[in-house]
Protein backbone atom coordinates (compact mmCIF):
# COMPACT_ATOMS: atom_id res chain seq x y z
CA UNK A 1 0.00 0.00 0.00
CA UNK A 2 1.36 3.63 -0.87
CA UNK A 3 1.18 6.37 1.61
CA UNK A 4 -1.74 9.53 0.32
CA UNK A 5 -1.53 10.91 3.79
CA UNK A 6 1.31 12.00 5.84
CA UNK A 7 2.37 9.57 9.32
CA UNK A 8 0.13 10.31 12.11
CA UNK A 9 1.92 10.01 15.15
CA UNK A 10 0.08 7.71 18.17
CA UNK A 11 -1.59 10.73 20.11
CA UNK A 12 -2.75 12.49 16.99
CA UNK A 13 -4.74 9.09 15.58
CA UNK A 14 -6.19 8.39 19.40
CA UNK A 15 -8.07 11.99 19.00
CA UNK A 16 -9.02 11.07 15.34
CA UNK A 17 -9.95 7.53 16.37
CA UNK A 18 -12.50 9.61 19.31
CA UNK A 19 -13.50 12.11 16.84
CA UNK A 20 -14.28 9.65 14.28
CA UNK A 21 -16.01 7.46 16.81
CA UNK A 22 -17.96 10.25 17.84
CA UNK A 23 -19.24 11.18 14.15
CA UNK A 24 -19.93 7.81 12.53
CA UNK A 25 -21.70 6.42 15.48
CA UNK A 26 -23.71 10.29 15.27
CA UNK A 27 -23.06 10.93 19.36
CA UNK A 28 -21.53 14.33 17.82
CA UNK A 29 -22.46 16.19 15.01
CA UNK A 30 -20.67 19.80 15.05
CA UNK A 31 -17.12 21.29 16.17
CA UNK A 32 -18.37 21.94 19.73
CA UNK A 33 -20.41 19.16 20.39
CA UNK A 34 -17.06 16.92 19.51
CA UNK A 35 -15.52 19.73 21.76
CA UNK A 36 -17.90 18.94 24.64
CA UNK A 37 -18.33 15.09 24.59
CA UNK A 38 -14.26 14.47 23.92
CA UNK A 39 -12.91 17.05 26.49
CA UNK A 40 -10.26 17.55 23.32
CA UNK A 41 -8.94 21.04 23.14
CA UNK A 42 -10.76 23.64 20.32
CA UNK A 43 -7.87 23.59 18.13
CA UNK A 44 -7.12 19.79 18.00
CA UNK A 45 -10.78 18.85 17.50
CA UNK A 46 -10.60 21.43 14.52
CA UNK A 47 -7.59 19.75 13.21
CA UNK A 48 -8.28 16.55 13.37
CA UNK A 49 -11.71 17.26 11.88
CA UNK A 50 -9.79 18.77 9.36
CA UNK A 51 -8.09 16.01 8.34
CA UNK A 52 -11.14 13.24 8.54
CA UNK A 53 -12.71 15.73 6.07
CA UNK A 54 -9.52 15.65 3.39
CA UNK A 55 -9.27 12.03 4.03
CA UNK A 56 -12.74 11.50 3.03
CA UNK A 57 -13.92 10.15 5.92
CA UNK A 58 -16.05 13.23 7.14
CA UNK A 59 -17.92 15.53 5.28
CA UNK A 60 -20.19 18.92 6.34
CA UNK A 61 -22.97 18.91 4.94
CA UNK A 62 -26.21 21.16 6.08
CA UNK A 63 -26.56 23.74 8.33
CA UNK A 64 -27.44 22.42 11.65
CA UNK A 65 -30.01 24.13 14.03
CA UNK A 66 -28.23 27.31 15.30
CA UNK A 67 -27.91 27.22 19.12
CA UNK A 68 -26.83 31.81 18.88
CA UNK A 69 -24.46 33.13 16.18
CA UNK A 70 -23.33 31.54 13.27
CA UNK A 71 -25.41 28.44 12.60
CA UNK A 72 -22.85 25.28 12.61
CA UNK A 73 -22.44 23.20 9.87
CA UNK A 74 -23.71 19.30 10.47
CA UNK A 75 -20.29 16.62 10.24
CA UNK A 76 -21.16 13.11 9.03
CA UNK A 77 -19.49 9.98 8.51
CA UNK A 78 -18.90 9.44 5.03
CA UNK A 79 -20.45 5.54 4.87
CA UNK A 80 -20.15 5.68 0.99
CA UNK A 81 -16.29 5.71 0.89
CA UNK A 82 -16.20 1.85 0.46
CA UNK A 83 -18.17 -1.05 0.53
CA UNK A 84 -18.52 -4.42 2.75
CA UNK A 85 -19.24 -7.96 1.14
CA UNK A 86 -21.03 -10.02 4.60
CA UNK A 87 -22.20 -13.16 4.85
CA UNK A 88 -24.32 -14.87 7.51
CA UNK A 89 -23.93 -18.69 7.32
CA UNK A 90 -26.31 -20.97 9.03
CA UNK A 91 -26.97 -24.43 9.57
CA UNK A 92 -29.71 -24.32 6.74
CA UNK A 93 -29.35 -21.20 5.04
CA UNK A 94 -26.44 -18.68 3.72
CA UNK A 95 -27.53 -14.94 4.13
CA UNK A 96 -25.61 -12.50 1.51
CA UNK A 97 -25.26 -8.85 1.47
CA UNK A 98 -23.31 -5.66 0.49
CA UNK A 99 -23.40 -2.41 2.27
CA UNK A 100 -22.31 0.65 3.21
CA UNK A 101 -19.56 1.40 5.77
CA UNK A 102 -22.79 2.37 8.03
CA UNK A 103 -24.58 -1.09 7.30
CA UNK A 104 -27.06 0.05 5.24
CA UNK A 105 -27.79 -3.28 2.62
CA UNK A 106 -27.54 -2.12 -1.00
CA UNK A 107 -27.76 -6.00 -1.53
CA UNK A 108 -29.06 -8.95 -0.33
CA UNK A 109 -29.77 -12.28 -0.89
CA UNK A 110 -30.33 -15.42 0.76
CA UNK A 111 -30.86 -19.39 -0.02
CA UNK A 112 -31.09 -22.76 1.27
CA UNK A 113 -28.00 -24.46 2.09
CA UNK A 114 -25.98 -27.37 4.43
CA UNK A 115 -23.22 -25.96 6.44
CA UNK A 116 -22.52 -29.78 7.11
CA UNK A 117 -21.36 -30.02 3.39
CA UNK A 118 -18.07 -28.61 4.40
CA UNK A 119 -16.09 -25.59 3.87
CA UNK A 120 -14.88 -25.99 0.22
CA UNK A 121 -18.85 -26.22 -1.45
CA UNK A 122 -20.08 -23.48 1.04
CA UNK A 123 -17.77 -20.80 0.82
CA UNK A 124 -17.27 -21.49 -3.23
CA UNK A 125 -21.53 -20.21 -2.98
CA UNK A 126 -20.60 -17.32 -1.33
CA UNK A 127 -17.86 -16.56 -3.61
CA UNK A 128 -20.52 -16.59 -6.40
CA UNK A 129 -23.16 -14.89 -4.37
CA UNK A 130 -20.80 -12.20 -3.63
CA UNK A 131 -19.76 -12.03 -7.42
CA UNK A 132 -23.46 -11.81 -8.08
CA UNK A 133 -24.23 -8.69 -5.76
CA UNK A 134 -21.35 -6.86 -6.84
CA UNK A 135 -22.10 -7.23 -10.65
CA UNK A 136 -26.05 -6.63 -9.87
CA UNK A 137 -25.64 -3.62 -7.25
CA UNK A 138 -26.13 -0.37 -9.05
CA UNK A 139 -23.52 2.15 -8.12
CA UNK A 140 -21.63 0.23 -5.83
CA UNK A 141 -19.81 3.03 -3.34
CA UNK A 142 -15.63 2.93 -3.50
CA UNK A 143 -14.32 0.16 -3.15
CA UNK A 144 -13.87 -3.04 -0.89
CA UNK A 145 -13.08 -1.98 2.33
CA UNK A 146 -13.89 -5.17 4.29
CA UNK A 147 -15.57 -8.84 4.38
CA UNK A 148 -17.22 -10.33 7.56
CA UNK A 149 -18.49 -13.84 8.04
CA UNK A 150 -20.53 -15.50 10.81
CA UNK A 151 -21.62 -19.14 11.16
CA UNK A 152 -23.00 -20.97 13.13
CA UNK A 153 -20.47 -22.66 15.93
CA UNK A 154 -17.70 -21.51 17.68
CA UNK A 155 -14.77 -19.55 16.22
CA UNK A 156 -11.39 -18.16 17.64
CA UNK A 157 -11.81 -14.71 16.49
CA UNK A 158 -8.14 -13.64 15.89
CA UNK A 159 -7.34 -16.36 13.80
CA UNK A 160 -10.66 -15.96 12.27
CA UNK A 161 -11.00 -20.31 12.37
CA UNK A 162 -14.01 -22.28 13.21
CA UNK A 163 -13.05 -24.57 16.39
CA UNK A 164 -14.28 -27.67 16.70
CA UNK A 165 -17.90 -26.37 15.93
CA UNK A 166 -20.42 -29.66 16.76
CA UNK A 167 -22.70 -28.86 13.70
CA UNK A 168 -20.50 -27.82 10.75
CA UNK A 169 -18.22 -31.40 10.01
CA UNK A 170 -15.20 -30.02 8.25
CA UNK A 171 -14.48 -27.12 9.07
CA UNK A 172 -12.37 -27.30 12.27
CA UNK A 173 -9.26 -25.29 11.99
CA UNK A 174 -10.75 -23.98 8.29
CA UNK A 175 -8.66 -20.42 7.66
CA UNK A 176 -11.85 -19.01 6.72
CA UNK A 177 -10.65 -15.42 6.87
CA UNK A 178 -7.21 -16.13 4.48
CA UNK A 179 -9.24 -17.43 2.02
CA UNK A 180 -11.51 -14.94 1.41
CA UNK A 181 -8.16 -12.24 2.35
CA UNK A 182 -6.75 -13.92 -0.74
CA UNK A 183 -9.30 -13.95 -3.34
CA UNK A 184 -10.29 -10.30 -2.42
CA UNK A 185 -7.39 -8.44 -1.17
CA UNK A 186 -9.48 -6.99 1.79
CA UNK A 187 -9.73 -7.04 5.55
CA UNK A 188 -11.84 -10.09 6.71
CA UNK A 189 -13.24 -10.99 9.81
CA UNK A 190 -14.84 -14.01 11.45
CA UNK A 191 -17.18 -14.60 14.16
CA UNK A 192 -19.78 -16.88 15.50
CA UNK A 193 -23.58 -16.15 14.85
CA UNK A 194 -24.31 -15.07 18.09
CA UNK A 195 -21.67 -12.28 18.67
CA UNK A 196 -23.15 -10.98 15.27
CA UNK A 197 -26.55 -10.98 16.12
CA UNK A 198 -25.29 -9.24 19.27
CA UNK A 199 -23.26 -6.46 17.49
CA UNK A 200 -26.45 -6.17 15.15
CA UNK A 201 -29.02 -5.70 17.71
CA UNK A 202 -26.79 -3.30 19.72
CA UNK A 203 -26.02 -1.14 16.53
CA UNK A 204 -29.40 -0.85 14.49
CA UNK A 205 -31.73 -2.83 16.95
CA UNK A 206 -33.64 -3.13 19.97
CA UNK A 207 -30.73 -2.97 22.22
CA UNK A 208 -29.57 0.40 21.12
CA UNK A 209 -28.44 2.67 23.34
CA UNK A 210 -28.14 0.05 26.12
CA UNK A 211 -24.72 -1.05 27.21
CA UNK A 212 -25.00 -4.26 29.11
CA UNK A 213 -26.99 -6.68 27.24
CA UNK A 214 -27.28 -10.42 26.56
CA UNK A 215 -28.78 -11.66 23.53
CA UNK A 216 -29.63 -15.17 23.41
CA UNK A 217 -30.14 -17.15 20.26
CA UNK A 218 -32.35 -20.36 20.02
CA UNK A 219 -32.30 -21.97 16.82
CA UNK A 220 -31.03 -25.59 16.48
CA UNK A 221 -28.67 -24.88 19.25
CA UNK A 222 -28.56 -21.87 22.20
CA UNK A 223 -25.83 -19.36 22.49
CA UNK A 224 -25.69 -15.87 24.04
CA UNK A 225 -23.56 -12.87 22.92
CA UNK A 226 -22.79 -10.20 25.44
CA UNK A 227 -22.52 -6.51 25.16
CA UNK A 228 -20.80 -5.79 28.39
CA UNK A 229 -19.93 -1.64 29.24
CA UNK A 230 -20.67 -0.65 25.82
CA UNK A 231 -18.72 -3.52 24.06
CA UNK A 232 -18.87 -6.75 22.70
CA UNK A 233 -17.20 -9.34 25.12
CA UNK A 234 -15.63 -12.15 23.03
CA UNK A 235 -14.21 -13.81 25.89
CA UNK A 236 -10.00 -14.35 26.01
CA UNK A 237 -10.53 -17.33 23.41
CA UNK A 238 -13.82 -15.89 21.61
CA UNK A 239 -16.27 -18.62 23.28
CA UNK A 240 -17.73 -16.52 25.73
CA UNK A 241 -21.78 -16.89 25.66
CA UNK A 242 -21.61 -20.84 25.23
CA UNK A 243 -24.93 -20.99 27.35
CA UNK A 244 -26.26 -23.80 25.23
CA UNK A 245 -23.63 -26.31 26.83
CA UNK A 246 -24.27 -25.29 30.77
CA UNK A 247 -25.35 -28.22 32.55
CA UNK A 248 -29.02 -28.38 33.56
CA UNK A 249 -29.76 -31.66 34.75
CA UNK A 250 -27.60 -34.81 35.74
CA UNK A 251 -29.45 -37.71 33.24
CA UNK A 252 -27.18 -40.02 31.73
CA UNK A 253 -29.96 -40.16 28.66
CA UNK A 254 -29.58 -36.55 27.74
CA UNK A 255 -27.00 -36.71 25.37
CA UNK A 256 -25.47 -33.44 23.86
CA UNK A 257 -23.98 -33.15 20.46
CA UNK A 258 -21.03 -31.56 22.06
CA UNK A 259 -20.76 -34.81 23.64
CA UNK A 260 -20.91 -34.17 27.50
CA UNK A 261 -24.63 -34.87 29.25
CA UNK A 262 -27.29 -32.55 30.62
CA UNK A 263 -26.56 -29.97 28.44
CA UNK A 264 -29.31 -26.84 28.37
CA UNK A 265 -28.91 -27.25 24.13
CA UNK A 266 -30.52 -30.99 24.59
CA UNK A 267 -32.96 -30.30 26.18
CA UNK A 268 -34.17 -26.66 24.83
CA UNK A 269 -32.51 -25.94 21.88
CA UNK A 270 -34.44 -26.37 18.38
CA UNK A 271 -32.78 -29.46 17.58
CA UNK A 272 -33.98 -31.01 20.85
CA UNK A 273 -37.86 -29.73 20.59
CA UNK A 274 -37.94 -31.45 17.25
CA UNK A 275 -36.64 -34.82 18.86
CA UNK A 276 -39.21 -34.38 21.30
CA UNK A 277 -42.03 -33.69 18.73
CA UNK A 278 -40.96 -36.35 16.90
CA UNK A 279 -41.45 -39.04 19.56
CA UNK A 280 -44.84 -37.43 19.96
CA UNK A 281 -45.54 -38.02 16.85
CA UNK A 282 -44.68 -41.24 16.54
CA UNK A 283 -46.63 -42.52 19.93
CA UNK A 284 -49.69 -40.67 18.80
CA UNK A 285 -49.68 -38.29 21.46
CA UNK A 286 -50.37 -35.32 19.53
CA UNK A 287 -52.20 -35.61 16.64
CA UNK A 288 -50.85 -32.81 14.68
CA UNK A 289 -47.33 -33.35 14.91
CA UNK A 290 -48.41 -36.75 13.38
CA UNK A 291 -49.75 -34.74 10.16
CA UNK A 292 -46.04 -33.09 10.23
CA UNK A 293 -44.36 -36.29 10.10
CA UNK A 294 -46.92 -38.11 7.65
CA UNK A 295 -46.46 -35.00 5.41
CA UNK A 296 -42.50 -34.84 5.38
CA UNK A 297 -41.22 -37.49 6.98
CA UNK A 298 -39.65 -35.49 10.56
CA UNK A 299 -41.10 -33.19 12.80
CA UNK A 300 -39.01 -30.01 13.08
CA UNK A 301 -38.73 -27.49 16.34
CA UNK A 302 -40.90 -25.20 13.81
CA UNK A 303 -43.25 -27.86 13.13
CA UNK A 304 -43.77 -27.82 17.18
CA UNK A 305 -44.13 -23.94 17.01
CA UNK A 306 -46.95 -24.35 14.86
CA UNK A 307 -48.27 -26.92 16.70
CA UNK A 308 -48.69 -24.58 20.01
CA UNK A 309 -50.10 -21.50 18.31
CA UNK A 310 -52.67 -23.81 17.05
CA UNK A 311 -53.33 -24.92 20.49
CA UNK A 312 -52.25 -28.46 20.45
CA UNK A 313 -51.68 -28.95 24.28
CA UNK A 314 -48.30 -31.57 23.95
CA UNK A 315 -46.79 -28.94 21.93
CA UNK A 316 -47.77 -26.10 24.15
CA UNK A 317 -46.20 -27.81 27.02
CA UNK A 318 -42.75 -29.15 24.86
CA UNK A 319 -42.54 -25.08 24.51
CA UNK A 320 -43.23 -24.08 28.19
CA UNK A 321 -40.99 -27.08 29.25
CA UNK A 322 -37.89 -25.45 27.18
CA UNK A 323 -39.04 -21.69 28.23
CA UNK A 324 -38.54 -22.87 31.88
CA UNK A 325 -35.32 -24.05 31.55
CA UNK A 326 -33.73 -21.03 29.15
CA UNK A 327 -35.39 -18.78 32.15
CA UNK A 328 -33.68 -21.09 34.39
CA UNK A 329 -30.23 -20.66 32.83
CA UNK A 330 -30.91 -16.75 31.93
CA UNK A 331 -31.93 -16.27 35.34
CA UNK A 332 -28.43 -17.53 36.62
CA UNK A 333 -26.80 -15.26 34.01
CA UNK A 334 -28.78 -12.21 35.25
CA UNK A 335 -27.32 -12.50 38.79
CA UNK A 336 -23.92 -13.25 37.72
CA UNK A 337 -24.13 -10.31 35.17
CA UNK A 338 -26.83 -7.70 35.36
CA UNK A 339 -28.06 -6.93 32.18
CA UNK A 340 -30.51 -3.94 31.53
CA UNK A 341 -31.92 -5.92 28.83
CA UNK A 342 -32.05 -9.59 27.46
CA UNK A 343 -32.79 -9.79 23.88
CA UNK A 344 -34.31 -13.14 22.75
CA UNK A 345 -33.53 -13.81 19.13
CA UNK A 346 -33.22 -17.04 16.70
CA UNK A 347 -35.51 -19.55 14.56
CA UNK A 348 -37.51 -20.94 17.06
CA UNK A 349 -38.04 -17.77 19.28
CA UNK A 350 -39.43 -15.95 16.24
CA UNK A 351 -42.76 -17.88 16.08
CA UNK A 352 -44.76 -18.29 19.76
CA UNK A 353 -45.60 -16.06 22.55
CA UNK A 354 -45.35 -18.64 24.69
CA UNK A 355 -42.05 -19.38 25.02
CA UNK A 356 -41.23 -15.41 25.40
CA UNK A 357 -43.59 -15.82 28.31
CA UNK A 358 -42.03 -18.70 29.93
CA UNK A 359 -38.47 -17.25 29.96
CA UNK A 360 -39.62 -14.40 31.10
CA UNK A 361 -41.61 -15.62 34.31
CA UNK A 362 -39.01 -18.16 35.02
CA UNK A 363 -36.21 -15.07 35.11
CA UNK A 364 -38.64 -12.54 37.13
CA UNK A 365 -39.46 -15.50 39.78
CA UNK A 366 -35.99 -16.84 40.16
CA UNK A 367 -33.39 -13.96 39.88
CA UNK A 368 -32.52 -11.36 42.46
CA UNK A 369 -35.17 -8.43 43.05
CA UNK A 370 -32.44 -5.64 42.62
CA UNK A 371 -31.13 -7.19 39.16
CA UNK A 372 -34.30 -7.34 37.84
CA UNK A 373 -36.14 -4.26 38.96
CA UNK A 374 -35.50 -2.81 35.76
CA UNK A 375 -34.80 -5.00 34.17
CA UNK A 376 -36.12 -5.40 30.44
CA UNK A 377 -36.38 -9.01 28.16
CA UNK A 378 -37.29 -8.38 24.37
CA UNK A 379 -37.64 -10.26 21.48
CA UNK A 380 -35.12 -9.63 18.59
CA UNK A 381 -36.40 -7.05 15.90
CA UNK A 382 -33.94 -7.23 13.15
CA UNK A 383 -35.59 -10.87 12.16
CA UNK A 384 -33.70 -12.07 9.04
CA UNK A 385 -31.68 -9.97 8.18
CA UNK A 386 -30.06 -9.55 11.72
CA UNK A 387 -27.04 -11.71 10.17
CA UNK A 388 -26.39 -9.59 7.56
CA UNK A 389 -26.16 -6.25 9.83
CA UNK A 390 -24.95 -7.89 12.57
CA UNK A 391 -21.01 -9.11 10.17
CA UNK A 392 -21.38 -5.48 8.55
CA UNK A 393 -21.37 -3.57 12.27
CA UNK A 394 -18.77 -6.54 13.17
CA UNK A 395 -16.45 -5.25 9.92
CA UNK A 396 -16.84 -1.43 10.76
CA UNK A 397 -16.58 -1.73 14.55
CA UNK A 398 -12.89 -3.71 13.54
CA UNK A 399 -11.83 -1.19 10.60
CA UNK A 400 -12.62 1.78 13.33
CA UNK A 401 -10.64 0.21 15.84
CA UNK A 402 -7.20 1.93 17.21
CA UNK A 403 -4.90 -0.73 16.34
CA UNK A 404 -6.42 -1.79 12.54
CA UNK A 405 -7.27 2.04 12.08
CA UNK A 406 -3.64 3.09 12.43
CA UNK A 407 -2.33 0.69 9.76
CA UNK A 408 -4.51 2.01 6.73
CA UNK A 409 -5.56 5.39 7.69
CA UNK A 410 -1.79 6.64 5.94
CA UNK A 411 -3.10 4.95 2.63
CA UNK A 412 -6.68 6.54 2.85
CA UNK A 413 -8.56 3.10 2.81
CA UNK A 414 -7.99 -0.35 4.25
CA UNK A 415 -8.36 -2.04 0.98
CA UNK A 416 -5.49 -4.14 0.04
CA UNK A 417 -4.93 -4.95 3.72
CA UNK A 418 -4.89 -8.61 4.16
CA UNK A 419 -4.61 -11.15 6.97
CA UNK A 420 -1.08 -11.06 7.41
CA UNK A 421 -1.01 -7.35 7.90
CA UNK A 422 -3.63 -8.12 10.37
CA UNK A 423 -1.87 -10.78 11.79
CA UNK A 424 1.22 -8.80 12.47
CA UNK A 425 -0.66 -6.02 14.48
CA UNK A 426 -2.36 -8.38 16.83
ZN1 LIG B 1 -23.42 -29.69 25.07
Amino acid sequence: MSARFGPLPDESLDALVAILDEIRLGRSRSRSELVARTGLGRAIVAQRVGELIERGLVTEGDVGPSTGGRPPRQLAFRSEAGHLLVADLGATSIDVAVTTLDGRILGHHDEPARIETGPERCLDRVDALFDLLVRTTEDLPGRLWGIGIDVPGPVEFESGRPISPPIMPGWDGYPIRSRFAGRYQAPVWVDNDVNVLALGEWRAGVAMGHDNVVVVKIGTGIGAGIISDGRLHRGAQGSAGDVGHIQVVDDPAVVCRCGNIGCLEALAGGGALGQAGMAAARDGRSARLRTALDRHGTVTAEDVARAASLGDPVAVAMLQSAGRRIGAMLASVVNFFNPSLIVIGGGVANSPDLLLVAIRETIYRRSLPLATRDLLIQRSSLGSLAGVIGASAMVVDQLFARDVIGRWIEAGEPSGLTDLELARAG
